[in-house]
């Protein structure tokens, strides 16, 4: 375990060398206050122990990366009948784009970009207030980190909801062919809040673990998800899991992954580990710079591509 512990301090410091990072989201204000000067990284092992370097502990918004975790509690909810509303393949697309859901009838490609994570929101929501399914969501990620630290920015909220045209305008959109069926205020509400939580790389690793163990959390001892449904979440993460920068991040990574526009990653090494990484700055694609190359220099060092070496 040194040398893991070793390869991560390395990457840290190649991190903290590096002057080009990438550009911090720039359309939600609050994210764009945020330092593009840090770097984290954690890795969590099925033992229980969890591997640091950098600004590990630094909480920031894990954005899109809470897409896994809607995704993972509303299959538990509603089980395969989820994929009636939402598909799984590609979308090759920016994270916000709104021109296949014309074509193809409302139905969001994926559950990852925005359109999928706001129908996936949108079944969240069932029978519930949007303040008990905004509670709902941060309990599961508690739950799953093992950790009641974990909270919503409320700012980063706010701000989003101020700002957030294109995200309504793909709300009302679904909302036309039925694919959202709740008010659209109510779905963006759950939808900002689950993006607004805010993780350090520490909880979020731990959080991911689950799907590392074949659905198992083996800090709480609990069944998250089936081995099975582990399985296919993890293959939706790699197809899917950074918009139209997927097939790159395989290519250079070979991880199922997710991103978020607040420069957070949750990468999965089935079996051997799941790994947080957080660098602010973003590349054209949205996914965050810095800790696309860690987790390629990660892979490649500890030989964890699920590709081979
Ligand atoms: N909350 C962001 C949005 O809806 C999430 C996008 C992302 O992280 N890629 O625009």
């Amino acid at each position: 375990m040194d040398r893991l512990q070793h390869v991560l301090d390395e990457i840290a410091e190649e991190a903290a060398a590096q002057d080009d990072r990438g550009l911090v989201a720039q359309y939600i204000p609050e994210l764009a206050k945020v330092d593009p000067k840090q770097f984290g990284i954690a890795v969590a092992l099925p033992d229980g122990r969890v591997l640091t370097a950098g600004n590990a502990a630094t909480a920031f918004s894990i954005q899109s990366v809470s897409k896994v975790f809607t995704l993972s509690l509303a299959l538990g909810k509603l089980g395969d009948s989820l994929w009636t509303r939402v598909g799984r393949e590609p979308s090759g697309n920016p994270f916000n784009s709104i021109v296949q859901l014309e074509q193809e009838k409302g139905r969001p490609r994926n559950p990852f970009i925005n359109a999928g994570a706001i129908a996936v929101a949108d079944l969240i929501l069932s029978g519930h207030e949007p303040r008990e399914a905004i509670g709902e969501i941060v309990r599961f990620i508690r739950y799953l980190a093992d950790d009641d630290a974990v909270r919503i920015d409320e700012r980063v909220a706010a701000s989003e909801t101020a700002h957030g045209d294109r995200n309504a305008s793909l709300a009302h959109f679904m909302r036309s062919f039925g694919t959202v069926t709740h008010p659209v205020d109510h779905v963006l509400g759950v939808y900002f809040h689950q993006c607004a939580i805010a993780m350090n790389c520490r909880q979020l690793a731990r959080a991911g673990l689950f799907l590392a163990c074949q659905g198992r959390n083996p800090l709480t001892s609990s069944q998250v998800v089936t081995a099975h449904r582990a399985r296919r979440i993890n293959a939706i993460m790699l197809m899917c899991g950074h918009y139209d920068g997927s097939g790159e991040f395989a290519y250079r990574v070979g991880l199922p992954g997710k991103s978020g526009v607040g420069g957070g990653i949750l990468a999965i090494a089935p079996g051997t580990a799941s790994i947080a990484v957080w660098s602010p700055g973003l590349d054209p694609v949205g996914n965050s710079k810095l800790g696309s190359t860690a987790l390629e220099q990660l892979t490649k060092r500890m030989q964890w591509s699920v590709f081979g070496s």
